[in-house]
């Protein structure tokens, strides 16, 4: 459904400004809530090249996305991958350009990466104890994250963000060390609660911390004072007082933020979904390589598309099953 040449509306009035595009499912570490540890990658032709990356960013941004988020997997392990940052960074109508990273890579790419035109990076980090840190990623080493994070700041980003999961007895305990490190590296910091996407080995209903019980516990630690940061996304944030870290909230448990989605979802294949935890999608790659020099079946498809956003996600951390099969490595978090 399109209201005007350059909007995209879904049946629900919701405004759609803003993709998330994974480029790549294969990834460095093996987090085991994200992937499971004999993952077999897609063969490198199931997989978006750059050059369709950036035409999918480009019809996108013709229908109005100002932001766009490059993810993965890991999008740094992605081979010029600063290629398609630099390229989307210049697309006029373009507003935010951000990633999500693992870090591990981060030391070597953070002056390319800024050069390219992201403008804020964040960074996922769930644990500050090497070997604990280890255990999660199955294969991440802590230090050179650590060290990714000093070179992102040192090059210049600002409101640099963690991201952290915290299951319960796998690292809830370090809730506070974590929001510690954060308020000394002043960054910002977000805890997204366990989404039930793609089979793990642990059980996912013993492991699940609610974003509730995580702010009261930082409470009673610190004075936060609510924030009316707005990024368009789920989160809410909270301000540390006397630091300058802000603490976010990304909850589709206990806080479901799906009135206000803005987002759409392309993964390395070239599926698009429309919403993370539901299986409503339509697959642009034949579109694509069907039309090499015609967008305009992809565009035409982009805004019939609209109709079959769904009005929210349906997890449930009871639910023996995970809400969809797919691993969040595929779907790009
Ligand atoms: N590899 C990059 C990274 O780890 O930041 C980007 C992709 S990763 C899929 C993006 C985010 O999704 C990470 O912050 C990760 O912690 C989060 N994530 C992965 N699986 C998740 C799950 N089942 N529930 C909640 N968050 C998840
Ligand atoms: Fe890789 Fe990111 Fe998934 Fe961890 S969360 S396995 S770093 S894609």
């Amino acid at each position: 459904m399109l209201t005007n040449q350059n909007t995209l509306i879904d049946a629900f009035g919701r405004q759609v400004d803003y993709i998330r595009l994974s480029i790549t499912d294969r990834c460095d570490f093996r987090c085991t809530y994200c992937m499971s540890e004999d993952v077999e990658f897609l063969p490198r032709d199931e997989v978006l090249t750059l050059e369709e990356c950036y035409r999918i960013t480009k019809a996108f941004v013709s229908l109005g996305v100002s932001k766009v988020r490059i993810t993965g997997g890991e999008p740094l392990v992605r081979k010029n991958a600063i290629w398609l940052f630099k390229k989307i960074g210049e697309l006029p109508g373009v507003r935010e350009l951000v990633t999500t990273t693992n870090g591990s890579q981060l030391e070597h790419h953070a002056q390319a990466i800024k050069d390219s035109g992201v403008q804020r990076i964040n960074i996922s980090l769930d644990s500050l104890n090497p070997e604990r840190f280890r255990r999660i990623t199955r294969v991440g080493n802590l230090d050179k994250v650590l060290r990714g994070i000093s070179a992102a700041k040192k090059v210049g980003f600002k409101n640099i963000k963690l991201n952290t999961v915290l299951m319960r007895g796998i690292n809830d305990d370090e809730t506070l060390d974590l929001v510690q490190f954060a308020i000394r590296e002043e960054i910002d910091i977000s805890f997204i609660e366990e989404m039930p996407i793609g089979l793990v080995d642990h059980a996912r209903e013993n492991s699940f911390v609610s974003n509730t019980d995580t702010l009261t516990t930082l409470q009673k630690n610190y004075t936060l004072i609510s924030s009316a940061l707005n990024t368009g996304g789920p989160a809410r944030y909270w301000t540390v007082a006397n630091t300058n870290t802000k603490i976010g909230f990304i909850s589709p448990h206990s806080h479901n933020f799906c009135e206000a989605c803005n987002r759409v979802r392309i993964t390395c294949k070239g599926e698009l979904y429309l919403c993370l935890g539901q299986e409503d999608k339509i697959e642009l790659m034949p579109l694509l390589r069907e039309h090499p020099n015609d967008d305009q079946p992809l565009i035409n498809a982009i805004v019939a598309s609209m109709k079959m956003k769904p009005l929210g996600h349906d997890f449930d951390v009871k639910r023996a099953a995970p809400a969809v099969v797919r691993f969040m490595s595929h779907t790009g978090g």
